[in-house]
């Protein structure tokens, strides 16, 4: 089940959030400000984008998992998930 995350600084609404959602870093379109959903260590902060066309989305954090973003470019919604990293 998803529900819709709104901007704590000016209300816009972002995108779809389940109930492990963490790890995300937005920059509102509206008020320019970064919102950080349940982000611990700054600065382990990578871009994610978007598996389908490229598009720069976000900023992730290792543990991201649980976000639905819009694309703004292929208008395709996709899951924001931190890549899944090898264990040696
Ligand atoms: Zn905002
Ligand atoms: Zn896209």
């Amino acid at each position: 089940m998803t529900s819709w995350f709104y901007c704590p600084y000016c209300g816009q609404k972002l995108f779809k959030v389940n109930d492990t959602a963490r790890g995300v870093a937005y920059k509102c379109k509206r008020c320019k400000r970064e919102v950080l959903l349940n982000v611990s260590a700054e600065g382990l902060l990578d871009w994610f984008f978007c598996p389908i066309c490229g598009q720069k989305l976000c900023k992730i954090a290792p543990n991201a998992k649980g976000v639905y973003l819009k694309c703004k470019k292929c208008r395709n919604e996709v899951e924001v998930k931190a890549p899944v990293e090898k264990t040696a």
